[in-house]
């Protein structure tokens, strides 16, 4: 099978092209617009294959994106590029409407075109996938429950506002005019090549450095987290055993507050990297993000149920991993700190 997946020099992105390559024997042509966010340096594992290439496309543009339609011929497209950064969408809106609203559009648009084009039998197994956040549900705030695949939708952020205004329009174009869709509504995502802007790494790394470990308010926020690998092996089963028209909500099972999340990293390293005072002693409470949602969590059921995926990491055993991955890997951290792996955008490895 050929797949086009965009965004894939983004943190799920390449977790999914490394585990299709590595997996499987499918073909993948990654669209990505390299934003500070698309990082080459995350895929040189990949980039020798023959069955992997790039283009460096924006999905806002319907031209580029139709020449790269009708050069790879995919049968599936998996939709992954976004701009996905809450706090950057909340000083800056103007990319998160342009690109996850307008991009989407022209994507589902081209994508259109192009599936009418196909044979009956490969219009039937044509597939596009829409890679969605948790966040589009809003804020459960004290509420008990979780949220499932009829949860209404109540975005509280421009990204999130974005995502489900992406979400809608994929609906749409399913119900109007029949293009095989699905989406999928994931939680908070960790692990390796996570840019360190986001969470769980801006710990790690700060605490390397013996810098104060920033937490919004009294760091009482709920999230639930799913290692990143499992989210990839997620969304490849959902493309393969997926109903078009269909949704799943996909989730760790891992609700966790925030200060805990970064207590658990500071204890592990304490075990692992011991410094000269416990680095819970660098946690520093600081005002909290406006509009910011208490609670999120996921009941994945459908995807247990339906589908046959199940998460293989624990947040005990996934923040392990992660937190050796930073440690050994801290060259790419290093490098992307300096901006230096923006100069490396042909994917070419060690070109500067
Ligand atoms: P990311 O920011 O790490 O990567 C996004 C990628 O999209 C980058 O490579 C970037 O260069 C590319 N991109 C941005 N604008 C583009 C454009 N106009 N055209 C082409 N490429 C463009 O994001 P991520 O964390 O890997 O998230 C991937 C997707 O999964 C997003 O749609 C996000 O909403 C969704 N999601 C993320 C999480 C999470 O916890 N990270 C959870 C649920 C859903």
């Amino acid at each position: 099978m050929r797949y086009l997946l965009t965004g894939g020099a983004g943190f799920i992105g390449s977790s999914v092209i490394r585990h299709l390559i590595a997996n499987t024997s499918h073909h993948v042509v990654n669209v990505d617009k390299l934003t500070y966010a698309g990082n080459m340096e995350s895929l040189l594992e990949v980039s020798n294959s023959s069955r992997y290439a790039f283009e460096r496309v924006d999905i806002c543009d319907a031209e580029e994106l139709e020449r790269v339609f009708s050069t790879y011929k995919p049968d599936v497209v998996m939709h992954l590029a976004a701009e996905s950064h809450v706090d950057r969408s909340i000083d800056s809106p103007a990319a998160f409407v342009e690109t996850n609203i307008i991009g989407t559009y022209h994507l589902l648009e081209v994508s259109r075109r192009y599936w009418l084009k196909l044979s009956a039998a490969k219009r039937g197994t044509f597939r596009f996938l829409h890679v969605s956040t948790d966040e589009v549900f809003g804020d459960l705030g004290q509420a008990r429950e979780r949220f499932t695949e009829t949860s209404r939708y109540a975005p509280s952020s421009p990204y999130s506002a974005s995502k489900a205004s992406a979400d809608h329009l994929v609906r749409a174009w399913q119900r109007t005019y029949g293009l095989p869709t699905l989406i999928t509504n994931c939680s908070n995502n960790y692990g390796p090549y996570h840019y360190p802007e986001k969470m769980i790494p801006l710990m790690i790394l700060n605490a390397l450095e013996c810098k104060p470990l920033p937490v919004y308010g009294q760091g009482l926020q709920v999230r639930d987290w799913l290692y990143v690998e499992d989210h990839a092996r997620a969304l490849c089963t959902v493309m393969e055993k997926g109903k078009p028209g269909e949704t799943y909500n996909i989730g760790g099972n891992n609700e966790k507050r925030n200060i805990q999340v970064v207590e658990e990293i500071c204890d592990l390293l304490d075990l692992i990297h011991p410094a000269s005072r416990p680095y819970r002693s660098l946690i520093e409470y600081v005002d909290d993000r406006p509009g910011h949602d208490y609670r999120y969590a996921i009941d994945p059921g459908k995807c247990h149920s339906e589908l046959g995926w199940s998460p293989s990491e624990t947040f005990e055993s996934g923040l392990r991993k992660t937190v050796a991955w930073y440690l050994d890997n801290l060259e790419w951290c290093r490098r992307v700190q300096e901006g230096k792996y923006q100069r490396n955008r042909l994917g070419i490895s060690g070109a500067e």
